[in-house]
């Protein structure tokens, strides 16, 4: 903990951490140190790890990358967040240390972790660059090796696009897999937290530790319990050899992914990635899914949308900012709303409350749930052919920071490979896949059927 508090300071050049107490950290190192010495040998006992600032902490502020948020301490720690560390009244914890809180997109709204109020993340691979969004501190943080793994959170792709841009491993599992008690709301039909590390094994360790129900805090939870990913990483498929320990899995690449909006050299490095899980044993499938370009729209839809609701608790009476003039209850309203969010937020509220006003509701956002269930589908009837989709994660590598300042929708259109599993609530994986010809990371994603994260790890691993 202290060797890494170090490295932290010496990297502040990256903007990775918006919050640090190394009072608190060293405390929750000793209390471990304490732990192990009386035998407890939880799973990630005294393990530094940081977390998302959208994820709340007790004893830490959380700001969710917002003035809005800005000096909020939560008194309670997110499910996941205690799951992974100190527990609470109603989980028991890993025992991981907490490091700090890291940067990211305000609200997670964004590609490139541009629209966090704190200022930019940086990518270690190349510091005038983007780091990918929303979970762009995450994947910095662990990049850089500030930290060992981190916490993401994905709605439309903000773990595994970070974890491509930056050259790591992430995971966002199913929805409802882990618990969304304490994630500070963006869309809640799509949000889930998953971990962001250097490696499938790393990330099946977290992984282990975050899942599970909540019933009690989060209605959508699902009602199963946790799981050890990290059993059998190692084995090779049941019939196999250890030569070829994929032998039988057979591994459908949607045609749709490698269409010409994929930059060359990406899907080079993807492609040869391929060619390594054919040599592990897999067999390569074209299948179909023909929604894909009609996964950005509707995204664009439904989460503005629920963006827009959620966002509304932001009022300046109960807690966040409030303008310090105003003339009256209306004005406060407004004046603190337009100080305290960031203009790519009051973007996405204006889409949002446009289209769920009156008249406006079918023809949008009805259409955009129709369109969100035949993608859907579209997986159900890939999977009758395949046991894991791979393709690119995003069709460009990392971009340099303020290129897409004056186009907005550039970065939506570059969401296009990550939207089809947000929006039919299936597990996605970023694995690095080499680098493209500028020299930064490419990732490979691999999306598995649901509650596939065993298989996802396993094939992740095995390909590591
Ligand atoms: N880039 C997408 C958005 O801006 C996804 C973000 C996310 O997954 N949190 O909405």
């Amino acid at each position: 903990t202290q060797a890494l508090l170090q490295r932290i300071r010496a990297h502040e050049h990256l903007g990775a951490f918006v919050a640090l107490d190394e009072q608190a950290s060293l405390a929750q190192a000793h209390a471990a140190d304490a732990r192990r010495a009386r035998g407890d040998d939880a799973p990630l006992l005294g393990v530094p790890i940081a977390h998302k600032d959208v994820l709340v902490t007790r004893g830490w502020p959380t700001t969710a990358g917002s003035r809005m948020l800005a000096g909020y301490r939560s008194p309670f720690d997110a499910t996941v967040v205690a799951r992974l560390g100190q527990g609470d009244d109603q989980h028991a914890g890993a025992g991981a240390v907490t490091l700090g809180k890291l940067n990211c997109d305000e609200f997670a709204m964004g590609s490139g972790n541009e629209h966090s109020a704190w200022g930019p993340a940086r990518n270690p691979w190349d510091t005038s660059r983007v780091p990918g969004g929303s979970s762009g501190g995450s994947a910095a943080a662990v990049a850089a090796r500030l930290v060992p793994a981190a916490t993401g959170t994905d709605t439309g792709g903000s773990i595994r696009q970070p974890a491509a841009f930056c050259g790591i491993t992430g995971i966002k599992p199913t929805y409802g897999r882990c618990s969304r008690y304490g994630l500070v709301a963006y869309a809640s039909s799509l949000d889930q937290a998953g971990p962001m590390a250097r490696s499938a094994r790393d990330c099946a360790l977290l992984l282990s530790a975050m899942v599970g129900p909540d019933p009690d805090r989060d209605a959508t939870s699902l009602d199963l319990p946790p799981e050890d990913y990290t059993r059998g990483l190692d084995d090779p498929l049941p019939g196999a050899r250890a030569a070829r320990p994929l032998q039988g899995l057979r591994i459908g690449l949607p045609r749709e992914f490698f269409g010409a909006g994929c930059a060359p050299d990406v899907q080079a490095a993807v492609r040869a990635a391929l060619a390594e899980f054919e040599r592990l044993g897999a067999t390569l499938v074209e299948v179909s899914l023909p929604r894909t370009e009609l996964a950005i729209p509707a995204y664009y839809i439904i989460a503005p949308a629920e963006a827009s609701s959620n966002l509304s608790r932001y009022d300046g009476v109960r807690y966040g900012h409030r303008a310090a003039q105003y003339e009256d209850l209306l004005d406060m309203y407004r004046r603190s709303r337009s100080e305290g969010f960031g203009p790519e937020v009051q973007r996405r509220i204006l889409i949002g409350t446009y289209v769920l006003s009156h008249g406006y509701y079918d023809a949008y956002y009805l259409k955009a749930q129709q369109i969100r269930r035949l993608i859907a589908q579209d997986f159900v009837a890939a999977f009758e052919h395949c046991d894991l989709l791979a393709g690119p994660v995003a069709p460009s590598v990392a971009w340099p920071i303020g290129a897409q300042d004056d186009d907005p929708v550039a970065a939506y259109l570059a969401d296009i490979y990550t939207l089809p599993a947000s929006l039919a609530g299936l597990p996605g994986m970023s694995v690095p896949a080499g680098v493209g010809d500028s020299g930064l990371p490419v990732g490979l994603q691999l999306i598995g059927p649901y509650l596939g994260e065993a298989r996802l790890l396993h094939a992740a691993h095995q390909f590591q």
